[in-house]
């Protein structure tokens, strides 16, 4: 399986060429040259594969449509080794929970650090540590968090040969759990550095060290962002997991909502139902940060300013705008290079937006290509919590219920699998305004504020963070 970028037709590339880049050198996204196509007799197999052997043995089977460069017994270890009850807490890995009839919640948030991210990380780090070993090099990831992505990066990069994390986080803006959750890593390789500032002064200077070119290439700096193919890729399995457990034969459809921000998540649905899973619509939930919602409403794709961006109480889908977003377009345009280039580099940074009604109109006429969207504000995310906990018994984390309150009005005649994101106890302080009391912590995180941290605190200064990073590689 080749490569190719969203802007250009440039060389191809292999799995293992841009598992540890971020963008392409063009400053587009990879993608594979073509979705591999999976019939009802495989359909079939993988069914009873999964029952019968797991979800590591299904995770196997879809990743070696992709990569075709790392050994087959060598891809299925890291998929035996990443996907073990041990690490996500169930042996289904992503089991499904049943609502009501043809309603369910795809629980995806039982790894380390409780949140969905944890599905593609884990993978990711047993991915790295294989490659760089293969190839004898180190890489040191640096990179900028206000919660999720840094925690969840942290605990797939623990004591891994060959590799440091220099995480970046705002001083004394987490929340006190993600806090607690990052710092009392004591492992030798992971490194949190707090930043006397706000997350864009994390994300600048992680941004300005990048951008030198030279201490880049001295001290082999790399990033861990979700535009990252293997991140995505690891993320299909579940799509294919969840309908084999809400159907019992492949003539069924099956639609999913998809609490969204940087559209990585719902663009794994959309590569799984290119690929044949027979998913009929796939529903993007968004929060008060709507960029999507709107560009699947009106076919308008407009960008917000820090100004325009709100904070709300499901923080990890604050985005003003949406970093894989450009890989659903250059499929939607029929995959045209030089016109997602033009979009994304040029019409986009000179007028903050883009209209693509008209094309996005002629798509929908295609197979394939059932899209919905809805979003949510701070209220209807409190009452769908207080709902959820009254019918069913169930808490629900913010982010689930953003997707929950717009799944129930997207929902038609085929089972709802909505996905859960993320475990309330991260985010106690809603679940304490929805229902008065606080959500049930799991007992292995039981007094974590209370350990031995692992921090320093550093200035808003680029060279400060150089000179440690420079430290602690010499
Ligand atoms: C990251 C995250 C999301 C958004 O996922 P995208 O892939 O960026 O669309 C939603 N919910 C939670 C809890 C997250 O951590």
């Amino acid at each position: 399986m080749n490569y190719l970028s969203t802007r250009s037709n440039t060389t191809p590339r292999r799995f293992c060429d841009i598992l540890l880049e971020g963008l392409a050198p063009d400053g587009g996204l990879y993608l594979p040259e073509h979705y591999p196509q999976v019939n009802s007799t495989t359909l079939d197999h993988w069914r009873r594969l999964y029952v019968q052997h797991g979800y590591a043995a299904l995770a196997f089977e879809i990743l070696s449509l992709f990569v075709d460069d790392i050994p087959a017994a060598d891809l299925k270890a890291l998929c035996e080794k990443t996907y073990t009850p041990e690490v996500f807490g169930t042996p289904e890995i992503a089991p499904l929970k049943k609502l009501h009839e043809g309603f369910y919640l795809e629980a995806l948030s039982n790894g380390p650090t409780l949140a969905f991210k944890d599905m593609a990380m884990q993978l990711l780090g047993n991915l790295f540590e294989y490659e760089l070993a293969r190839r004898g090099e180190q890489l040191n990831i640096l990179g900028a968090t206000s919660g999720d992505t840094g925690s969840a990066a942290e605990y797939a990069m623990r004591g891994k040969q060959g590799i440091r994390v220099f995480m970046l986080s705002p001083h004394g803006r987490m929340s006190a759990f993600q806090q607690a959750q990052m710092f009392s890593l004591q492992d030798a390789n992971i490194h949190n550095i707090a930043i006397e500032g706000v997350f864009d002064d994390c994300q600048d200077i992680v941004k300005a060290v990048s951008n030198d070119l030279d201490f880049k290439r001295q001290y082999k700096i790399g990033t861990v962002n979700s535009i990252n193919w293997a991140r995505l890729l690891a993320q299909v399995v579940y799509y294919f997991a969840g309908y084999f457990q809400a159907t019992s034969s492949n003539d069924e459809q099956v639609d999913f909502t998809v609490p969204s921000g940087n559209f990585g998540n719902v663009c794994a649905g959309h590569v799984a139902r290119q690929m044949g899973l027979p998913i009929d619509k796939l529903v993007v939930a968004t929060n008060e940060n709507d960029v999507l919602d709107e560009f699947f409403r009106t076919g308008v794709y407009r960008v917000r300013g820090s100004a325009d961006t709100h904070e709300t109480s499901s923080p990890s889908m604050d985005i003003s705008k949406a970093s894989n977003f450009e890989r659903f377009v250059f499929d939607m345009l029929g995959r045209d290079a030089a016109r997602t280039r033009h979009l994304f580099a040029e019409v986009l940074p000179r007028e903050g937006r883009f209209d693509l009604s008209s094309e996005l109109e002629t798509y929908r006429e295609g197979p394939r290509t059932r899209w919905m969207s809805g979003s949510s504000t701070h209220a209807d995310r409190v009452n769908v919590i207080r709902v959820v906990d009254e019918r069913y018994g169930v808490v629900i984390d913010p982010h689930t219920a953003d997707a929950y309150g717009v799944a129930r009005k997207c929902a038609g005649h085929n089972p709802m699998i909505v996905l859960e994101t993320a475990l309330p106890i991260k985010f106690a302080a809603t679940i304490r305004e929805a229902l008065g009391r606080d959500p049930d912590r799991p007992a292995r995180f039981d007094g974590i504020e209370d350990l031995p941290r692992r921090v320093q605190v550093l200035p808003a200064d680029v060279d400060r963070v150089k000179v440690l990073i420079a430290q602690e590689c010499d």
